[in-house]
């Protein structure tokens, strides 16, 4: 460690000190906080942004950060500190710094302007911010991209470092290829599958009760993290000894049950940094699809198996005797792998899901390099949902205006979860060679299966990218077959269908 490093880390501490306030404001805003706080919160949250703007493309900082690298005898995580840092400073350096605070009132601004417009089912109310904050987007894309690069592929680079146009196209090519058709065959051919107690006056309080039990069954650890209560469930990190998750309760049981299996699926990846990463740059997760494989994961290839639920079964027909004492496990299971071609994508089934992202990913392509006018959307939308799922949204809120993210400027994050999806499969089918892994499900030993995926993926943080990740623990590059095979065999199974 020489000079340079040293004069260095007070910065770095500082960025991470910055980031953790902003994060723990996220979190409050989402779950506690007063409504009539947001405009005042709003104005610190802009301070503290700026102040961590002005540190990541300060001169002296990068000066320190040149020198440091050239004296060399760093540890590999300095080395992927330095890494992290050059790349956040070449990403906010291009951009003036008007701009950059003009973007930020702005979407300060266009979520609620979308929320609003989104209960009036009003798309025009929402189109003007819509386009201002994606000119954004284009201009900043245009800034950061380098000699022929598609802008479209600069914001990908945000998300999933390694996945361009070319290798997403590939990607989402193989799953409309297979998977449409399997759809259309299981709709026609498949057995019908009741699910109808899934739904109804499930107490909150005890849906809570089974909630906190699952956490702890899937290996929450509650001395290092909280669950609470939002609107739109989400996990957050302060540090690995501080992990917070959400949930929320309907009348539809399984999404509370299944949402904190997937929240728990992000705190333990969370929760597994090592201490000599967390607070670094280098502290969090490999990248967005890789967090999403890990929350997936435990929702969908652990916590929608028979085998997760034999152990468990009794204990929520415990909770809810009057709803589930005469639902068999198995009809359980059944239901809760129930495939159904919806409009909304946080409601959609394993099957679908990565169909409602491949009809996102079409559409910002068309708006990002094809320059798609952004008042054609709900005709675009509506037109893919029919063509792929033969449905159609009757209104704009169950259509193109259901997801948040356009509205922040979160073009290119879409792709990360059916990546994720994709990215779990490889690794559920090379770990199935590895270890008897239903057998572990059924001794109720999730604790093994976790401890495979912090030594393989947790532990690492960002020293490695997802790509190193899955070829390291499969020794192949990214093969998204595994995911297409494991999708169809389970469903064949699920719904009797043969050949
Ligand atoms: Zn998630």
């Amino acid at each position: 460690m020489g000079k340079a490093w040293e004069d260095l880390k007070p910065y770095l501490e500082k960025m991470t000190a910055l980031q953790t306030a902003l994060t723990l404001f996220e979190w409050d805003t989402e779950t506690l906080a007063p409504r009539e706080a947001a405009p005042y919160t709003a104005k610190i949250v802009g301070i503290l942004s700026e102040d961590y703007f002005r540190i990541v493309t300060d001169g002296k900082v990068q000066e320190l950060a040149e020198k440091a690298a050239k004296e060399g005898r760093l540890s590999e995580v300095e080395e992927t500190v330095l890494r992290e840092l050059s790349e956040e400073t070449n990403r906010l350096i291009c951009i003036p710094p008007e701009e950059y605070r003009a973007f930020a009132e702005l979407t300060a601004e266009s979520a609620g302007i979308w929320a609003e417009a989104k209960k009036e089912q009003d798309f025009d109310h929402f189109a003007p911010t819509l386009k201002k904050v994606l000119d954004y987007q284009k201009k900043f894309a245009s800034y950061q991209a380098k000699e022929g690069q598609k802008l479209y592929d600069v914001m990908l680079n945000t998300y999933e470092k390694g996945f361009d146009t070319e290798s997403l196209d590939r990607f989402f090519g193989i799953l409309k290829k297979e998977l449409i058709p399997f759809l259309k065959q299981l709709t026609e051919r498949g057995r019908e599958i009741d699910d109808s107690f899934l739904t109804g006056n499930y107490d909150p309080g005890k849906q809570e009760e089974a909630v906190r039990y699952l956490a702890e069954y899937v290996g929450f650890d509650f001395s290092r993290g909280v669950l609470g209560e939002s609107v739109h469930p989400f996990t957050t990190s302060l540090h690995n000894h501080d992990v917070r998750v959400t949930t929320a309760y309907s009348e539809h049981v399984d999404d509370s049950l299944f949402s904190v299996i997937h929240e728990c699926g992000h705190s333990l990846y969370e929760l597994g940094i090592p201490d000599e990463l967390t607070q670094t740059l280098a502290g969090q997760g490999a990248s967005m699809g890789m967090h999403e494989s890990q929350s997936r994961f435990y929702e969908n290839i652990i916590g929608r198996s028979l085998a997760f639920w034999e152990p468990v079964y009794g204990k929520l027909q415990e909770i809810f005797p009057q709803e589930l004492g005469q639902v068999t496990v198995n009809q359980f299971v059944d239901a809760v792998n129930k495939v159904r071609p919806g409009l909304i994508r946080t409601q959609a089934d394993e099957l679908t899901y990565s169909i409602h992202i491949l009809i996102r990913y079409e559409i910002e392509k068309m708006l990002v390099e094809d320059n798609l006018p952004v008042e054609e959307l709900p005709q675009v939308w509506a037109d893919k949902y029919e063509e792929y799922l033969g449905v159609r949204p009757e209104n704009v809120s169950e259509g193109v205006l259901q997801d948040i993210h356009w509205s922040q400027g979160s073009f290119g994050y879409f792709p990360s979860y059916a990546l994720g999806n994709a990215f779990g499969a490889q690794i559920y089918h090379h770990m199935k060679g590895q270890m008897d892994f239903d057998g572990l499900l059924r001794q109720g030993n999730i604790a093994a299966i976790t401890e495979y995926l912090r030594e393989n993926i947790h532990k690492y943080g960002k020293l490695k990218s997802s790509r190193q990740i899955l070829k390291d623990i499969t020794g192949e590059d990214f093969n998204p077959q595994y995911y297409v095979d494991y999708l169809i065999e389970k469903y064949k199974k699920i719904y009797e269908i043969s050949g």
